[in-house]
């Protein structure tokens, strides 16, 4: 990953159609930044000032970059994923104009998600990094996203975090990230529709039953449950070399890919914090 820093892409081709489930998380980011953007006169007369990012939070895998992504689909955005980490490791002062230059490509060419990736490496409570090059590079993306700086009209912003009590509270306040949302793991409903998509345009046995398998799966992410498609299509793949006749994926493939594809949003829920 450190390779790609930037990870940018012209138009994104997902929407919300593709993430299964997060009704609530989806109806706060049209709320917060889809509707904004499509309705700048409706803000106007309202006199809702539009602006700032929402946070999103919760254990891995389960649809924050993937949420983002699809919010640039929604809004016919350029998509451009950021990785804190990436940035923060650059020497002083070159973090800061790396960061500069990404919001300045950003308004050069809108409309554009910025989405920042693992945004505690930033913002990590200012007391635990007092070092001076920390402060400097909190107050530039700050400075950055302060919408009376300058006009991010059409550059929206989200970020995620595994670990929002390492956020700094100065990013929390209004004009910046005052939405944090969290991500939670899939429920049953949610699990079968991931399932589902995941399953979609694939040759698919009678028998396969996505509600079966989201009864049996809770405490797996949305990854997880990519996986377990992933591992069951493997095994048809097998099939269908050694047999010579196409194997569709079964009920069985699925059921035999639990054994082996183990959840893990558990762990994050129960040794977070
Ligand atoms: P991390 O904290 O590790 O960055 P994340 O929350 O950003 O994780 P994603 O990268 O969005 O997780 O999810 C990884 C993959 O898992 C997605 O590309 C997608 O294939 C699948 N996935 C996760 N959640 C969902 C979902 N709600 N609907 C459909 N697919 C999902």
């Amino acid at each position: 990953a450190a390779a790609r820093a930037l990870y940018s892409e012209k138009v994104s081709a997902i929407s919300f159609a593709d993430v299964g489930g997060l009704d609530d998380v989806k109806k706060q980011i049209i709320r917060r930044i889809v509707t904004p953007f499509r309705k700048p006169s409706l803000f106007a007369k309202y006199r809702r000032k539009a602006g700032g990012g929402v946070l999103l939070f919760g254990p891995p895998g389960c649809g924050k970059t993937l949420l983002a992504r699809a919010t640039a689909g929604e809004c016919e955005a350029r998509f451009v994923n950021v990785s804190v980490v990436d940035v923060v490791d650059k020497y002083i002062g070159e973090a800061e104009r790396k960061l500069s230059a990404i919001f300045a490509d950003a308004r050069r060419d809108t409309p554009t998600v910025l989405f920042f990736d693992e945004l505690e490496a930033l913002a990590g409570s200012r007391s635990n990094h007092a070092s001076q090059s920390h402060v400097s590079l909190v107050s530039t993306f700050l400075t950055e996203m302060d919408g009376f700086a300058n006009n991010n009209d059409g550059v929206l912003i989200l970020a995620a975090t595994n670990m929002p009590w390492g956020v700094d509270a100065a990013f929390r306040r209004p004009g910046r990230f005052d939405r944090v949302q969290f991500v939670p793991p899939p429920d049953r409903a949610a699990r079968a529709e991931i399932l589902r998509l995941h399953l979609a345009a694939r040759p698919l046995a009678d028998d396969c039953d996505a509600d079966a398998i989201a009864a049996k799966t809770a405490g797996y992410s949305g990854a997880d449950l990519e996986n377990l498609v992933n591992t069951a299509v493997d095994v048809a793949i097998e099939e269908t070399l050694s047999s010579g006749v196409e194997a569709p994926v079964a009920q069985r493939h699925l059921l035999d890919a639990l054994q082996e594809v183990r959840p893990t949003t558990l762990e994050w829920l129960t040794t977070a914090r």
